[in-house]
């Protein structure tokens, strides 16, 4: 069962809700700080600056759900189905909201507006977060993915950025629960390097906060680097900064390179049981419904 692809795709969710769950804690901490505090920061204990529960996840896997309940209510996808999806996730009062999020969800429910205006401030990495539902949903007919995905980013992010990094992390992670075949991964990191240099982590130097770039940076420089779901996402979420986004990014590219059984237990045992159940639901549900617009029918 290790390699096959119902164990990834479970594995890159649950990676997602684990990495947000452990680098809640570390959120807007140094390095230093981390070090001085914690040491090395390795449990799901929650805390931070939001004073979780252990294994309390955030918006990056509560919007993903959101969007994967999303579509399979529509049996397809629907940006309106999606904006009431995330609409009611705002109105639950989650425990941390971005606010080009919550600036994008309020002008669709105030206003109907499914695509914001393009912006630098949108640079951030709200709309990548998020996108791993539309990733699983896409693997039958991948045709429909980059399409699918900058509709559903533009709700609240709209940023060639955000755009091209949201994409790059989707084709990786395709890749990834498909073929396990990490260096054709990193090939297409560096397709997107090579035209923009400045997304480079050859370099790093622990730029680790919530605009996209640096998303980029540190997810890529732990997964290139490191050899397991374990190391990949401790090297993460020490880094502290945007640590429940950037943990959940590794997270979800990780546990689609290794798997589920990956995953070690001590941290799997500490999600939310609810959460657990969701996402599993979501994994089979998704490889079910078919690949379409239904907003067209
Ligand atoms: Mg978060």
């Amino acid at each position: 069962m290790k390699n096959d692809i119902h164990d990834k795709i479970l594995g890159s969710y649950v990676g997602l809700a684990v990495g947000d769950a452990l680098g809640a804690t570390t959120e807007f901490m140094t390095p230093r700080e981390i070090q001085v505090n914690i040491g090395v920061h390795n449990k799901i204990t929650g805390g931070g600056w939001l004073r979780l529960k252990p294994g309390r996840v955030t918006d990056d896997t509560e919007m993903s759900l959101a969007l994967g309940n999303s579509l399979i209510k529509s049996q397809g996808f629907n940006l309106n189905c999606i904006g009431d999806h995330y609409v009611q996730w705002m109105r639950s009062k989650p425990v941390d909201i971005g606010s080009t999020v919550r600036k994008g969800i309020r002008d669709y429910m105030l206003k109907g507006i499914t695509v914001q205006m393009e912006s630098e401030m949108a640079a951030g990495n709200g709309a990548a977060m998020r996108n791993l539902p539309l990733i699983i949903y896409c693997l039958k007919k991948w045709g429909y993915f980059e399409q699918m995905t900058r509709l559903q980013s533009h709700l609240t992010h709209n940023n060639k950025k955000s755009d091209l990094i949201t994409l790059c992390f989707g084709e990786m992670t395709k890749i990834l629960l498909e073929t396990g075949d990490k260096l054709h991964a990193l090939k297409i990191a560096n397709r997107l390097i090579k035209i923009n240099p400045k997304f480079s982590y050859s370099r790093y130097k622990g730029e680790s906060s919530g605009y996209i770039v640096d998303t980029f940076k540190t997810v890529m420089h732990y997964f290139s680097d490191e050899t397991s779901f374990e190391k990949i996402l401790v090297g993460v979420v020490n880094q502290g900064g945007d640590a429940d986004t950037n943990g959940a990014i590794a997270g979800m590219m990780a546990g689609a390179l290794y798997g589920y059984s990956s995953i070690p237990a001590k941290w799997t045992k500490k999600i939310d049981t609810e959460v657990l159940r969701a996402i599993r639901i979501q994994c089979r549900e998704l490889m079910d419904i078919p690949v379409r617009y239904t907003d067209e029918i």
